[in-house]
């Protein structure tokens, strides 16, 4: 493992932001490498490819099948969230730099890797019968939620697919319903099946890789990725998330059972947490390290856009910007272990014009990796 020089584990706060930066484009371990170049010396790790290669684009995964999730009229959760996502993107120029990838609905083997058979036949009856809401929990339905919740979890798979095919450099899924609440066996918060878990289950049975890392900044506690991971130790599951909050669960006693015990890192932070207590004291002091220990050989995220300042559900005071910079971050560590496969999901973010704009400053940071 990359250590820092004495005395040199920490920049100049000054220059934080650009140390960020820095992190990222260095393919430091994310910090180290960094730090080590502040002090003068040669990156430790080079980059996988000569900085005048041309790297393929970022992903977009995003069907419009994804607006025939119908949740009923003033629901948070709703078709509107990923126009604003898409509008966002245009706005930003960013639209047309990014290499569509046609989302496909995931099989039913691959829902199983995650899900109860039990849980998947609960979901086409609820959905059959016309019900307005999941018998699990806290999700409304509608007459296309099974078909469009296959096409969220599946668009994810078909992501890792690209970038783990060389055709984009990362991917940014812009997928409903969202999924991080969904249990083995409870669909509940909005969430029907685990996109994110499938995925990170689908990169090891489909491409064999070993190690997957899931990093999740929505401001709510992803229950269901934790459960389904809980005694896993090839999945890396960490969490910033406002506590006490929806659901309830993330204490930082919580770490894993087993195989799986010190693989689920949770951060519970108070309402009002911002900058300092997310991207500087979690991220870079708990996630760097964690990460650089865990080597993982993909990057998930489960990219929740609640944990933004002024969302209505929840009560964090991230920025568009530190967004940018978590997102570096990840890259960082990305380029580290993975060759650079990192893959993002979209979770929560219910403040249409809050989603807008941070989604477009994830994936600004996402394209210029
Ligand atoms: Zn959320």
């Amino acid at each position: 493992m990359n250590r820092p020089p004495p005395g040199r584990d920490e920049p100049p706060p000054s220059s934080r932001r650009a140390f960020l930066r820095d992190a990222a484009r260095a393919g430091a371990a994310a910090a180290l490498a960094a730090v080590a170049r502040h002090a003068g010396a040669q990156p430790m790790n080079a980059p996988d490819r000569p900085a005048d290669a041309e790297a393929p684009p970022t992903a977009l995964g995003y069907d419009d099948a994804y607006k025939l999730h119908r949740t009923g009229e003033g629901h948070p959760e709703s078709p509107e969230r990923l126009q604003a996502v898409l509008d966002g993107l245009r706005q930003a120029g960013l639209l047309d730099r990014l290499r569509r990838v046609a989302p496909r609905p995931a099989a039913e083997q691959e829902v199983l890797a995650c899900h109860t058979e039990t849980y998947l036949r609960t979901v086409r009856r609820d959905v059959e019968s016309g019900a307005g809401s999941l018998s699990t929990g806290d999700t409304t339905i509608s007459p296309e939620s099974y078909r469009v919740a296959l096409l969220a979890a599946g668009g994810a798979c078909a992501a890792v697919d690209a970038v783990l095919a060389g055709k984009a450099r990362n991917a940014f899924c812009a997928v409903r319903p969202p999924g991080h609440h969904a249990t083995p066996e409870v669909g509940m918060g909005f969430c029907i099946f685990n996109n994110v878990a499938i995925a990170a289950r689908y990169a090891q049975k489909c491409h064999g890789l070993g190690k997957v890392l899931i990093v999740d900044w929505d401001v709510h506690h992803g229950n269901g990725t934790q459960d389904i991971f809980w005694r896993d130790g090839s999945v890396f599951y960490f969490s910033t998330h406002q506590s006490p909050w929806y659901p309830g669960t993330g204490r930082e006693d919580e770490i894993g059972e087993g195989a799986g015990r010190g693989t689920t890192l949770n951060c519970p932070l108070a309402a009002g947490a911002g900058r300092k207590e997310i991207v500087e004291e979690a991220f870079q002091g708990k996630l760097l390290p964690a990460a650089a220990a865990f080597k993982p050989d993909l990057v998930l995220v489960s990219a929740g856009f609640d944990s933004r300042a002024g969302d209505p559900l929840g009560g964090f005071l991230l920025s568009d910007e530190d967004f940018a910079d978590l997102t570096r971050l990840l890259l960082g560590i990305a380029r580290d272990h993975a060759s650079g496969r990192l893959v993002s999901v979209l979770e929560g973010g219910y403040a249409l014009d809050g989603l807008a704009s941070a989604s477009a400053a994830h994936v600004r940071a996402l394209t210029e990796a």
